[in-house]
């Protein structure tokens, strides 16, 4: 490549390289602008599922696998049903989104993708140098979504949780699932001292993804998940199955201030830049939000680091992972207070970062008293 510098240079094409790549795209402001995406991969599978909550019109509806308007959450004491009115449930596979965004910036001039390994970035002047197996590259807008745990991990100010799982799409014999409702949550299963819960997302009476997950500190063994998943099914009289495809993930929970690592001319995005909402895991739709409020960011001339996400939920967030943190065992009583005491619509809307004070207050109120002393508690010590 007889380029070396470029106006922006994306590190990563994953779905945080990927969404900032076609937002640049979107924007005519950017037409004149060259940009590189670097990513190790050939890009084209089903790594992922992501599932998220929007209004029923959005931008990726042509892409998605399933959508529903109804969800269920269960525990050991209560099925709850829920219309989401206004909002729809939606399931993207990967590599949909993958290939449309590659197709719709492969033929713009500006945009070249390279693949290649990033092997370091190191600043120099006003600019990030990115050394790639194939070159050295340099910009003075860098966005770097290669997750680096370590500091997360060497640190103890901040909790870490994971949420982590397996998923089956399995295909029944006989019809055994609600095509048109989704379960969020159903933990009327062992917890073993830990928050766990089988997450279905059915595609039709036959076809689903069933999930079994964690909000814990620690990964099992991949047996321990299909164990899970094996006995639920079991106990739900579903015995005669395909398994059609499997996917593992673990996605960390954490308030830790990742953005402390920008530079000038280098943005930590994704995963990475900590854009992952730290009381779910939910990172998809969170990242999308980012991309939208950094877009008019980049029209200045302001450096990356003075960027800024955070807001009043990234507390709220700490508060509520320093609690499941401490009482893992009892994180099912927390959602289920969650669920029970408030429509879906407000805690999406909670999550979306997009409720006023009193909705907040609302939530709180929802918690039992014992569990309202356990983030009083929380608060204090974070404040003293
Ligand atoms: C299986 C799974 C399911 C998930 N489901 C959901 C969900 O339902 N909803 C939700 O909101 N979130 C979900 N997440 C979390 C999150 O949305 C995804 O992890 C998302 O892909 C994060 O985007 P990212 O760009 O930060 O990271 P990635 O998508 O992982 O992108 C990083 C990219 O960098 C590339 N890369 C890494 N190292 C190098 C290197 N040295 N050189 C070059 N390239 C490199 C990788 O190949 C990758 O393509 C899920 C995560 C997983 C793993």
């Amino acid at each position: 490549m007889k380029e070396t510098i470029f106006d922006f240079i994306i590190c990563g094409g994953g779905a945080s390289g990927l969404l900032l790549l076609k937002a640049l795209r979107e924007d005519s402001f950017f037409d004149h602008h060259s940009i590189l995406l670097i990513e190790k991969e050939i890009k084209n599978t089903n790594d992922r599922t992501w599932s998220f909550w929007e209004s029923p019109k959005g931008t990726f509806d042509s892409l998605l696998t399933k959508k529903w308007s109804r969800a269920g959450f269960t525990d050991a004491t209560q099925k709850l049903n829920f219309d989401l009115n206004p909002f729809h449930y939606k399931m993207l596979r990967s590599a949909g989104l993958y290939k449309s965004i590659r197709h719709q910036c492969e033929q713009a001039k500006n945009i070249t993708f390279l693949q290649a390994t990033i092997e370091n970035t190191n600043p120099i002047e006003e600019m990030t140098e990115v050394v790639t197996s194939m070159g050295n590259f340099r910009s003075k807008r860098v966005f770097n979504s290669i997750f680096d745990p370590k500091p997360m991990w060497n640190q103890d100010k901040y909790p870490v949780l994971q949420q982590h799982f397996v998923g089956w799409f399995i295909k029944t014999k006989q019809a055994a699932f609600d095509p048109e409702k989704v379960l969020f949550m159903d933990f009327d299963i062992p917890q073993r001292n830990e928050t766990r819960f089988l997450y279905i997302l059915p595609l039709d009476q036959h076809n689903a993804l069933v999930e079994y997950t964690l909000f814990s500190e620690k990964l099992l063994k991949l047996k321990e998940y299909e164990q899970g998943i094996t006995q639920y099914l079991e106990s739900k009289g579903i015995s005669d199955y395909s398994i059609i495809e499997k996917e593992q993930g673990n996605i960390p929970m954490s308030c830790y201030p990742f953005d402390q690592f920008n530079t000038q001319s280098m943005m930590y995005i994704g995963t990475a830049g900590g854009w992952t909402k730290a009381s779910t895991g939910f990172t998809f739709m969170s990242t999308n939000r980012n991309i939208k409020k950094l877009i008019p960011f980049l029209k200045s001339t302001k450096p990356l680091n003075a960027f800024k996400v955070i807001n009043r939920f990234a507390f709220y967030d700490l508060l509520f992972l320093d609690v499941l943190t401490q009482y893992n065992g009892l994180g099912s009583k927390l959602f289920s207070r969650m669920f029970s005491k408030n429509p879906p619509v407000r805690i999406f809307r909670f999550l979306d970062e997009k409720t006023t004070f009193f909705e907040e207050f609302q939530i709180m109120l929802s918690f039992s008293i014992k569990q309202k002393m356990w983030f009083v508690k929380a608060l204090l010590k974070r404040v003293f």
